[in-house]
Parts: C-alpha cells; sequence; structure tokens
C-alpha cells in the first residue's frame, strides 16, 4: 500500500549541504531500487524527511536510517496511506534552507516564523505538512 513517513531529527553536525550530499549520494541508488521517493529538508541541525512508498519497505528504511549515527532524538510525524506521490520525480530531493533563493526564504519565514527573524522548522504535524506542500512548489 503507497504510503508516507514524515520524521524530524536532530542531526549530530551543523548541516551543510555537503552533509545533504553526502546522504543523497547514499540514498539514491537505495531508494532508486526500492522505488522510494521523498525529500530530505536540512537547517541548523534539523532534519525534516519525507519517504513515499510501499508501506512496509519504507517503514523498514525508516528504521534503518534512525539507526544512523548522523542524527538522533527521531520523531516519528506522520505514517499513513497516501493516494499519490508529492515528490514522484526524486528518489530523494534535498533542501537546504540556506541554499534557497533569498525571497523563498523570506517567503517561508513570513509564513512558518511570522515573528522571528530566524527559520525554526515546524514540528507540529499540522504546520509540517503544510510546509512539506510548500516544498513541492519550489
Ligand atoms: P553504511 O554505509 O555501512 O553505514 C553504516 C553507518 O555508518 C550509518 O548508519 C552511519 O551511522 C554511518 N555512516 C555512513 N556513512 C557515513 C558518513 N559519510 N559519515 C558519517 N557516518 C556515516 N539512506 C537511504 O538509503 N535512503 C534514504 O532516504 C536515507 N535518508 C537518510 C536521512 C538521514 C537524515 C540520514 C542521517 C541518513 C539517511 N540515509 C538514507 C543513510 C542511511 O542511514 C545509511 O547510511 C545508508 O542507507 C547506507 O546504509 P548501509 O547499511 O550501507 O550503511
Amino acid at each position: 500500500m503507497l504510503s508516507h513517513i514524515v520524521y524530524l531529527s536532530d542531526s549530530t553536525n551543523f548541516i551543510n549541504w555537503s552533509l545533504i550530499k553526502d546522504i543523497l549520494l547514499c540514498s539514491d541508488e537505495n531508494n532508486k531500487n526500492k522505488n522510494v521517493t521523498g525529500i530530505l529538508f536540512g537547517h541548523g541541525i534539523n532534519f525534516l524527511q519525507v519517504l513515499e512508498g510501499d508501506k512496509i519497505i519504507i517503514k523498514n528504511l525508516y528504521e534503518h536510517i534512525a539507526k544512523d549515527e548522523r542524527h538522533e532524538n527521531i520523531i516519528l510525524l506522520d505514517f499513513c496511506p497516501i493516494t499519490e506521490r508529492k515528490f514522484s520525480g526524486w528518489s530523494m530531493k534535498g533542501f537546504n534552507f540556506n541554499n534557497l533563493p533569498k525571497e523563498q526564504q523570506q517567503h517561508i519565514l513570513n509564513k512558518y516564523c511570522p515573528a522571528s527573524e530566524y527559520f525554526y522548522l515546524p514540528t507540529e504535524k499540522k504546520s509540517c505538512l503544510a510546509f512539506i506542500d510548500e516544498l513541492t512548489q519550489l
């Protein structure tokens, strides 16, 4: 059954593009072989990942990823059936907030952290899912 998993975690090191690229490099072939799609968003020390694919396959992959020492404090936000993939073109699309064009950063900041100068990933499920929808537009 087509499903998705959405989780947040804390990186054990500050997230830069090179860390995201390393993870994407080791994910790409594995995810393609498993017909898994999704995104990995990094900002500061926070990761947000969406895994889309067969329910059992993404559950096993999530449990495998959860053991990775590059992150900790994993919070599972959503694991449920979906009718269609949001990121069908990507075995894993990487985003780093700081690499987004300034106007997109500002748009995200205004929408999700209106009272702050700094961007914080939403931690509440509903806002997080809305934020993921935002990423499909980028
Ligand atoms: P190995 O490559 O043998 O690695 C074993 C362990 O060594 C890892 O769990 C990790 O703790 C550590 N390690 C591996 N490479 C490095 C490195 N470059 N620097 C430091 N430590 C390292 N994999 C996927 O297949 N699909 C994904 O969608 C995916 N998403 C991920 C998201 C996050 C936030 C993180 C942190 C990792 C993700 N990974 C993903 C990577 C995954 O955890 C495994 O490292 C990868 O699947 C390779 O598995 P392996 O059994 O061959 O492990």
